[in-house]
Protein backbone atom coordinates (compact mmCIF):
# COMPACT_ATOMS: atom_id res chain seq x y z
CA UNK A 1 0.00 0.00 0.00
CA UNK A 2 1.47 3.05 -1.20
CA UNK A 3 -1.53 5.42 -1.53
CA UNK A 4 -1.64 6.30 2.48
CA UNK A 5 -4.77 6.69 3.64
CA UNK A 6 -5.27 6.08 7.68
CA UNK A 7 -8.69 4.24 7.66
CA UNK A 8 -10.30 1.46 5.43
CA UNK A 9 -10.65 3.12 1.62
CA UNK A 10 -13.27 5.26 0.74
CA UNK A 11 -14.37 3.23 -2.82
CA UNK A 12 -13.82 7.27 -4.43
CA UNK A 13 -10.16 6.64 -4.72
CA UNK A 14 -10.98 3.84 -6.62
CA UNK A 15 -12.02 5.83 -9.86
CA UNK A 16 -8.87 5.03 -12.52
CA UNK A 17 -11.23 7.01 -15.08
CA UNK A 18 -7.76 7.87 -16.23
CA UNK A 19 -6.14 4.71 -16.65
CA UNK A 20 -8.44 4.00 -19.72
CA UNK A 21 -7.30 7.29 -21.52
CA UNK A 22 -4.46 7.74 -23.93
CA UNK A 23 -3.64 3.89 -23.31
CA UNK A 24 -3.34 2.54 -25.78
CA UNK A 25 -1.92 4.80 -28.40
CA UNK A 26 1.12 5.75 -25.95
CA UNK A 27 1.34 2.26 -24.99
CA UNK A 28 2.35 0.93 -28.72
CA UNK A 29 4.19 4.40 -29.12
CA UNK A 30 6.35 3.72 -25.78
CA UNK A 31 6.81 0.19 -27.37
CA UNK A 32 7.86 1.15 -30.74
CA UNK A 33 10.95 3.21 -29.62
CA UNK A 34 11.83 1.10 -27.26
CA UNK A 35 11.95 -1.43 -29.88
CA UNK A 36 15.28 -3.45 -30.85
CA UNK A 37 13.77 -6.24 -32.01
CA UNK A 38 10.75 -7.39 -33.17
CA UNK A 39 9.17 -9.87 -31.01
CA UNK A 40 6.41 -12.46 -31.93
CA UNK A 41 3.65 -12.44 -29.74
CA UNK A 42 4.02 -16.06 -30.06
CA UNK A 43 7.20 -15.89 -28.26
CA UNK A 44 5.81 -13.31 -25.61
CA UNK A 45 3.65 -16.24 -24.87
CA UNK A 46 5.90 -18.79 -24.59
CA UNK A 47 8.45 -17.45 -22.27
CA UNK A 48 5.76 -15.52 -20.31
CA UNK A 49 4.04 -19.06 -19.94
CA UNK A 50 7.66 -20.56 -18.60
CA UNK A 51 7.72 -18.23 -15.99
CA UNK A 52 6.61 -18.61 -12.47
CA UNK A 53 5.26 -15.25 -12.15
CA UNK A 54 5.81 -14.19 -8.23
CA UNK A 55 4.43 -11.08 -7.67
CA UNK A 56 5.10 -9.81 -3.87
CA UNK A 57 2.65 -7.10 -3.05
CA UNK A 58 -1.19 -6.66 -4.15
CA UNK A 59 -3.29 -4.49 -1.95
CA UNK A 60 -6.85 -5.71 -3.00
CA UNK A 61 -7.46 -6.84 0.09
CA UNK A 62 -8.28 -3.50 0.87
CA UNK A 63 -10.83 -4.11 -1.02
CA UNK A 64 -11.88 -7.54 -0.57
CA UNK A 65 -12.23 -6.62 3.34
CA UNK A 66 -15.00 -4.53 2.20
CA UNK A 67 -16.84 -7.07 0.46
CA UNK A 68 -15.63 -6.77 -3.05
CA UNK A 69 -15.59 -9.81 -4.66
CA UNK A 70 -12.48 -10.72 -6.42
CA UNK A 71 -14.35 -13.24 -8.91
CA UNK A 72 -15.85 -10.09 -10.34
CA UNK A 73 -14.25 -10.40 -14.25
CA UNK A 74 -14.53 -6.64 -14.06
CA UNK A 75 -13.82 -3.55 -12.28
CA UNK A 76 -12.50 -0.01 -11.27
CA UNK A 77 -9.47 -0.77 -9.84
CA UNK A 78 -5.75 -3.13 -11.03
CA UNK A 79 -7.48 -6.91 -9.26
CA UNK A 80 -9.52 -9.92 -10.26
CA UNK A 81 -9.37 -13.03 -10.63
CA UNK A 82 -9.87 -13.18 -14.59
CA UNK A 83 -7.26 -10.68 -15.03
CA UNK A 84 -4.66 -12.35 -13.10
CA UNK A 85 -5.25 -15.56 -14.81
CA UNK A 86 -5.18 -13.11 -18.05
CA UNK A 87 -1.88 -12.08 -16.47
CA UNK A 88 -0.34 -15.35 -15.93
CA UNK A 89 0.13 -14.59 -12.52
CA UNK A 90 1.31 -17.81 -10.81
CA UNK A 91 1.63 -16.45 -6.85
CA UNK A 92 0.58 -13.82 -5.11
CA UNK A 93 1.37 -12.52 -2.49
CA UNK A 94 -1.80 -10.53 -0.47
CA UNK A 95 -0.74 -7.38 1.60
CA UNK A 96 -2.12 -7.87 4.86
CA UNK A 97 -2.03 -4.13 5.14
CA UNK A 98 -2.62 -2.38 9.06
CA UNK A 99 -3.13 1.30 8.36
CA UNK A 100 -1.05 4.07 11.05
CA UNK A 101 -4.71 4.55 12.41
CA UNK A 102 -5.18 1.35 13.91
CA UNK A 103 -2.31 2.21 16.66
CA UNK A 104 -4.86 4.28 18.50
CA UNK A 105 -6.45 1.86 20.80
CA UNK A 106 -4.41 -0.68 20.28
CA UNK A 107 -6.56 -1.89 17.10
CA UNK A 108 -3.56 -3.02 15.43
CA UNK A 109 -3.64 -6.91 15.87
CA UNK A 110 -7.46 -6.79 15.37
CA UNK A 111 -7.36 -5.24 11.91
CA UNK A 112 -4.60 -7.47 11.14
CA UNK A 113 -6.88 -10.43 12.01
CA UNK A 114 -9.19 -9.09 9.65
CA UNK A 115 -6.97 -8.87 6.43
CA UNK A 116 -5.78 -12.42 7.12
CA UNK A 117 -8.64 -13.55 7.37
CA UNK A 118 -9.83 -11.86 3.79
CA UNK A 119 -7.15 -13.21 2.16
CA UNK A 120 -8.37 -17.21 4.30
CA UNK A 121 -11.97 -16.41 3.87
CA UNK A 122 -12.86 -14.14 0.93
CA UNK A 123 -9.73 -14.87 -1.32
CA UNK A 124 -8.83 -18.75 -0.86
CA UNK A 125 -11.98 -19.80 0.79
CA UNK A 126 -14.31 -18.37 -1.87
CA UNK A 127 -12.23 -19.71 -4.93
CA UNK A 128 -10.20 -22.90 -3.82
CA UNK A 129 -10.13 -23.86 -7.41
CA UNK A 130 -8.43 -20.80 -8.40
CA UNK A 131 -6.65 -19.89 -5.05
CA UNK A 132 -4.78 -21.90 -2.74
CA UNK A 133 -2.88 -21.26 0.39
CA UNK A 134 0.83 -21.18 -0.05
CA UNK A 135 3.19 -20.59 2.95
CA UNK A 136 6.51 -22.39 1.55
CA UNK A 137 8.67 -22.70 -1.20
CA UNK A 138 7.66 -25.80 -2.53
CA UNK A 139 3.42 -24.92 -1.76
CA UNK A 140 4.32 -22.50 -4.29
CA UNK A 141 5.89 -24.69 -6.99
CA UNK A 142 3.25 -27.68 -6.61
CA UNK A 143 -0.14 -25.26 -6.76
CA UNK A 144 2.10 -23.44 -9.80
CA UNK A 145 1.80 -27.12 -11.73
CA UNK A 146 -1.20 -28.00 -10.69
CA UNK A 147 -2.48 -24.67 -12.75
CA UNK A 148 -3.39 -22.74 -9.79
CA UNK A 149 -2.70 -19.59 -8.40
CA UNK A 150 -0.78 -19.40 -5.01
CA UNK A 151 -1.76 -17.52 -2.53
CA UNK A 152 0.55 -15.89 0.07
CA UNK A 153 0.72 -13.00 3.01
CA UNK A 154 2.75 -10.77 4.31
CA UNK A 155 2.10 -8.20 6.91
CA UNK A 156 2.24 -4.43 6.16
CA UNK A 157 3.42 -2.40 9.12
CA UNK A 158 5.46 -3.53 11.86
CA UNK A 159 3.13 -2.03 14.18
CA UNK A 160 0.71 -5.58 13.79
CA UNK A 161 3.05 -7.02 16.33
CA UNK A 162 1.76 -4.41 19.19
CA UNK A 163 5.49 -5.00 20.15
CA UNK A 164 4.48 -8.72 20.92
CA UNK A 165 6.90 -11.57 19.73
CA UNK A 166 3.79 -13.83 20.96
CA UNK A 167 1.76 -11.61 17.98
CA UNK A 168 4.66 -12.63 15.61
CA UNK A 169 4.92 -15.98 16.25
CA UNK A 170 0.77 -16.29 16.00
CA UNK A 171 0.84 -14.40 12.67
CA UNK A 172 3.49 -16.91 11.08
CA UNK A 173 1.32 -20.13 12.33
CA UNK A 174 -1.57 -18.14 10.82
CA UNK A 175 0.67 -18.12 7.76
CA UNK A 176 2.30 -15.00 7.14
CA UNK A 177 5.76 -15.42 5.07
CA UNK A 178 7.22 -11.63 5.05
CA UNK A 179 6.53 -8.68 7.43
CA UNK A 180 7.55 -4.51 6.03
CA UNK A 181 9.19 -4.01 9.20
CA UNK A 182 7.35 -0.40 8.84
CA UNK A 183 4.89 1.13 6.91
CA UNK A 184 4.94 5.07 6.34
CA UNK A 185 4.29 5.39 10.30
CA UNK A 186 7.42 5.10 12.43
CA UNK A 187 6.65 2.54 15.36
CA UNK A 188 8.15 1.84 18.27
CA UNK A 189 11.13 0.12 17.24
CA UNK A 190 11.84 0.99 13.73
CA UNK A 191 11.69 4.56 11.95
CA UNK A 192 10.13 4.87 8.57
CA UNK A 193 10.94 6.94 5.55
CA UNK A 194 7.31 8.29 5.46
CA UNK A 195 8.21 10.31 8.61
CA UNK A 196 11.55 10.99 8.64
CA UNK A 197 10.69 14.81 8.13
CA UNK A 198 7.63 15.08 10.60
CA UNK A 199 8.00 17.30 13.59
CA UNK A 200 6.66 15.56 16.69
CA UNK A 201 7.81 12.20 15.71
CA UNK A 202 9.86 10.00 18.09
CA UNK A 203 12.65 8.71 15.83
CA UNK A 204 14.81 5.85 17.04
CA UNK A 205 18.14 6.32 14.76
CA UNK A 206 16.98 3.33 12.93
CA UNK A 207 15.98 -0.19 14.80
CA UNK A 208 15.63 -0.17 18.73
CA UNK A 209 16.90 -3.37 20.52
CA UNK A 210 13.97 -4.72 20.84
CA UNK A 211 13.28 -4.27 16.65
CA UNK A 212 16.79 -6.10 16.30
CA UNK A 213 14.64 -8.84 18.34
CA UNK A 214 11.85 -8.85 15.98
CA UNK A 215 14.61 -9.19 12.91
CA UNK A 216 16.22 -12.66 14.73
CA UNK A 217 12.63 -13.64 15.45
CA UNK A 218 11.13 -13.86 12.10
CA UNK A 219 14.97 -15.33 11.18
CA UNK A 220 13.93 -17.73 13.55
CA UNK A 221 10.46 -18.01 12.47
CA UNK A 222 11.25 -18.28 8.82
CA UNK A 223 9.89 -15.24 8.30
CA UNK A 224 11.14 -13.12 5.74
CA UNK A 225 12.27 -9.17 6.37
CA UNK A 226 10.77 -6.91 4.54
CA UNK A 227 12.97 -3.40 4.14
CA UNK A 228 10.33 -1.56 1.76
CA UNK A 229 9.23 1.84 3.43
CA UNK A 230 11.70 1.82 6.49
CA UNK A 231 14.01 4.44 6.96
CA UNK A 232 17.52 4.23 5.03
CA UNK A 233 19.43 4.13 8.83
CA UNK A 234 16.29 1.06 9.41
CA UNK A 235 17.77 -0.42 6.16
CA UNK A 236 21.52 -0.92 7.25
CA UNK A 237 20.21 -2.21 10.66
CA UNK A 238 17.96 -5.04 9.51
CA UNK A 239 20.52 -6.11 6.94
CA UNK A 240 23.06 -6.28 9.73
CA UNK A 241 20.75 -7.74 12.08
CA UNK A 242 19.23 -10.50 9.75
CA UNK A 243 21.10 -13.84 8.99
CA UNK A 244 18.83 -14.40 6.17
CA UNK A 245 18.66 -12.48 3.07
CA UNK A 246 15.76 -9.21 3.43
CA UNK A 247 14.02 -8.26 0.34
CA UNK A 248 12.23 -4.94 -0.70
CA UNK A 249 8.50 -6.71 -1.67
CA UNK A 250 7.73 -3.25 -3.44
CA UNK A 251 10.45 -0.71 -4.01
CA UNK A 252 12.26 0.69 -6.85
CA UNK A 253 15.59 3.10 -7.79
CA UNK A 254 16.14 6.14 -6.36
CA UNK A 255 18.53 6.79 -8.73
CA UNK A 256 15.46 7.06 -11.32
CA UNK A 257 13.02 8.72 -8.80
CA UNK A 258 14.10 10.38 -5.55
CA UNK A 259 11.76 9.80 -3.39
CA UNK A 260 12.28 8.53 -0.09
CA UNK A 261 10.50 5.23 -0.51
CA UNK A 262 12.98 4.13 -3.13
CA UNK A 263 16.40 2.54 -2.36
CA UNK A 264 19.46 3.95 -3.02
CA UNK A 265 21.98 2.55 -5.60
CA UNK A 266 24.36 1.50 -2.64
CA UNK A 267 21.46 -0.01 -0.46
CA UNK A 268 20.43 -2.02 -3.86
CA UNK A 269 24.12 -3.04 -3.94
CA UNK A 270 24.71 -4.41 -0.47
CA UNK A 271 21.06 -5.85 -0.22
CA UNK A 272 22.06 -8.15 -3.59
CA UNK A 273 25.43 -8.93 -2.01
CA UNK A 274 23.45 -10.56 1.01
CA UNK A 275 21.99 -12.50 -1.27
CA UNK A 276 18.50 -10.12 -1.40
CA UNK A 277 15.85 -8.75 -4.14
CA UNK A 278 14.58 -5.79 -4.87
CA UNK A 279 10.69 -6.28 -6.35
CA UNK A 280 10.21 -3.32 -8.49
CA UNK A 281 7.12 -0.99 -7.55
CA UNK A 282 4.69 0.39 -10.42
CA UNK A 283 3.50 3.36 -8.92
CA UNK A 284 4.26 6.10 -11.50
CA UNK A 285 5.64 8.47 -8.68
CA UNK A 286 8.00 5.99 -7.79
CA UNK A 287 9.02 5.24 -11.30
CA UNK A 288 9.47 8.48 -13.00
CA UNK A 289 10.79 11.76 -11.52
CA UNK A 290 8.45 13.13 -13.83
CA UNK A 291 5.25 11.71 -11.97
CA UNK A 292 7.04 12.42 -8.29
CA UNK A 293 7.83 16.47 -8.89
CA UNK A 294 4.01 16.28 -10.22
CA UNK A 295 2.96 14.63 -7.49
CA UNK A 296 4.98 17.22 -5.02
CA UNK A 297 3.21 19.83 -6.37
CA UNK A 298 -0.40 18.70 -6.68
CA UNK A 299 -0.34 17.06 -3.53
CA UNK A 300 -1.38 19.50 -0.83
CA UNK A 301 -4.09 20.41 -3.18
CA UNK A 302 -5.22 16.38 -3.37
CA UNK A 303 -5.28 16.17 0.17
CA UNK A 304 -7.62 19.02 0.38
CA UNK A 305 -10.18 17.82 -1.87
CA UNK A 306 -9.84 14.47 -0.31
CA UNK A 307 -10.60 15.61 3.20
CA UNK A 308 -13.75 17.28 1.28
CA UNK A 309 -14.51 14.19 -0.18
CA UNK A 310 -14.57 15.60 -3.62
CA UNK A 311 -13.64 12.45 -5.90
CA UNK A 312 -14.37 14.42 -9.30
CA UNK A 313 -11.68 17.60 -7.67
CA UNK A 314 -8.92 14.58 -7.08
CA UNK A 315 -9.18 12.78 -10.45
CA UNK A 316 -9.33 16.44 -12.09
CA UNK A 317 -5.66 16.89 -10.41
CA UNK A 318 -4.69 13.61 -11.07
CA UNK A 319 -5.15 13.93 -14.27
CA UNK A 320 -2.76 16.81 -15.00
CA UNK A 321 -0.18 14.92 -13.39
CA UNK A 322 2.55 12.57 -16.39
CA UNK A 323 1.81 8.88 -15.54
CA UNK A 324 4.98 6.59 -15.72
CA UNK A 325 5.14 4.04 -18.48
CA UNK A 326 6.30 0.26 -19.26
CA UNK A 327 9.31 1.64 -20.09
CA UNK A 328 10.28 3.14 -16.86
CA UNK A 329 9.45 0.00 -14.88
CA UNK A 330 11.69 -1.76 -17.05
CA UNK A 331 14.23 1.33 -16.57
CA UNK A 332 14.30 0.30 -13.29
CA UNK A 333 14.39 -3.64 -13.88
CA UNK A 334 17.46 -2.79 -16.14
CA UNK A 335 19.48 -0.15 -13.66
CA UNK A 336 19.05 -3.09 -10.65
CA UNK A 337 20.59 -5.11 -12.97
CA UNK A 338 23.32 -3.24 -14.39
CA UNK A 339 25.10 -2.12 -10.34
CA UNK A 340 23.86 -5.29 -8.80
CA UNK A 341 23.48 -8.42 -11.32
CA UNK A 342 20.08 -10.07 -12.42
CA UNK A 343 19.81 -12.02 -9.09
CA UNK A 344 18.78 -8.64 -7.19
CA UNK A 345 15.57 -8.11 -9.58
CA UNK A 346 12.46 -9.15 -9.32
CA UNK A 347 8.41 -7.79 -9.37
CA UNK A 348 6.35 -6.12 -6.52
CA UNK A 349 3.71 -4.20 -8.29
CA UNK A 350 1.86 -2.68 -5.38
CA UNK A 351 -1.64 -3.14 -7.47
CA UNK A 352 -4.47 -1.45 -5.77
CA UNK A 353 -2.40 -0.10 -3.15
CA UNK A 354 -1.30 3.19 -5.81
CA UNK A 355 -4.00 5.17 -7.43
CA UNK A 356 -1.57 5.17 -10.31
CA UNK A 357 -0.30 2.77 -12.34
CA UNK A 358 2.13 2.92 -15.65
CA UNK A 359 0.66 3.18 -19.18
CA UNK A 360 1.30 -0.26 -20.79
CA UNK A 361 1.04 -2.11 -17.00
CA UNK A 362 -2.26 -0.71 -16.01
CA UNK A 363 -3.26 -3.69 -14.31
CA UNK A 364 -2.54 -7.30 -13.39
CA UNK A 365 -3.56 -8.86 -16.73
CA UNK A 366 -0.98 -6.57 -18.48
CA UNK A 367 2.39 -8.29 -17.14
CA UNK A 368 2.75 -10.15 -20.95
CA UNK A 369 3.29 -6.64 -21.94
CA UNK A 370 6.60 -6.32 -19.76
CA UNK A 371 7.88 -9.78 -20.61
CA UNK A 372 7.28 -8.27 -24.43
CA UNK A 373 9.49 -4.88 -23.36
CA UNK A 374 11.99 -7.19 -21.62
CA UNK A 375 12.48 -9.21 -24.42
CA UNK A 376 13.18 -6.34 -26.80
CA UNK A 377 15.22 -4.73 -24.41
CA UNK A 378 17.84 -8.07 -24.87
CA UNK A 379 16.76 -9.88 -21.81
CA UNK A 380 16.59 -13.49 -22.19
CA UNK A 381 14.06 -15.98 -21.16
CA UNK A 382 16.06 -17.22 -18.68
CA UNK A 383 16.70 -13.61 -17.38
CA UNK A 384 12.92 -13.16 -17.54
CA UNK A 385 12.37 -16.34 -15.63
CA UNK A 386 14.80 -15.02 -12.59
CA UNK A 387 13.35 -11.14 -12.64
CA UNK A 388 9.84 -13.03 -12.31
CA UNK A 389 10.11 -15.48 -9.85
CA UNK A 390 13.46 -17.31 -9.34
CA UNK A 391 15.32 -14.39 -7.70
CA UNK A 392 12.54 -13.82 -5.28
CA UNK A 393 12.07 -18.20 -4.37
CA UNK A 394 15.91 -18.04 -3.77
CA UNK A 395 15.82 -15.51 -1.32
CA UNK A 396 12.37 -17.79 0.75
CA UNK A 397 14.23 -20.42 0.23
CA UNK A 398 17.04 -19.04 2.17
CA UNK A 399 15.18 -17.69 4.71
CA UNK A 400 13.19 -21.26 5.30
CA UNK A 401 16.68 -23.18 5.23
CA UNK A 402 18.03 -20.22 8.19
CA UNK A 403 14.91 -21.03 10.09
CA UNK A 404 15.83 -24.87 9.86
CA UNK A 405 19.25 -23.82 11.02
CA UNK A 406 18.56 -21.71 13.88
CA UNK A 407 15.56 -23.96 15.23
CA UNK A 408 18.00 -27.13 15.04
CA UNK A 409 16.03 -30.03 16.29
CA UNK A 410 14.07 -28.13 18.01
CA UNK A 411 10.34 -28.40 17.39
CA UNK A 412 8.75 -25.48 15.71
CA UNK A 413 8.24 -22.73 15.89
ZN1 LIG B 1 3.37 -0.12 0.63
Amino acid sequence: MDFIINDPAPVSRYIFAMRTMLCCVSTLLAIATAQTRQISDAEVQKVHKSALLIDTHNDITSRTVQGYDIGKAKNDGHTNLTALREGGVGAQFFAVYVAASYVNGNRSAWRTLEMIDTVRHDIIGRYPSDFVLATTTDDIERIHKQGKIAALMGIEGGHAIEDSLRLLRDYYELGIRYMTLTHSNTNSWGDSSGDMDKAGVQHHNGLTDFGKQVVREMNRLGMMVDISHVADKTFWDALETSSAPPFASHSSCRALSNVPRNMTDEMIVALAKKGGVVQVNFSCDFLSQKTADADKEVSAKIAAARAENNPALIEEYRKSIPRATLADVVAHIDHIVKIAGVNAAGIGSDFDGVSCTPEGLDDVAKFPNLTRALLEKGYSAEDIRKIYGGNFLRVMHATEAEAKRLRGTSAQP
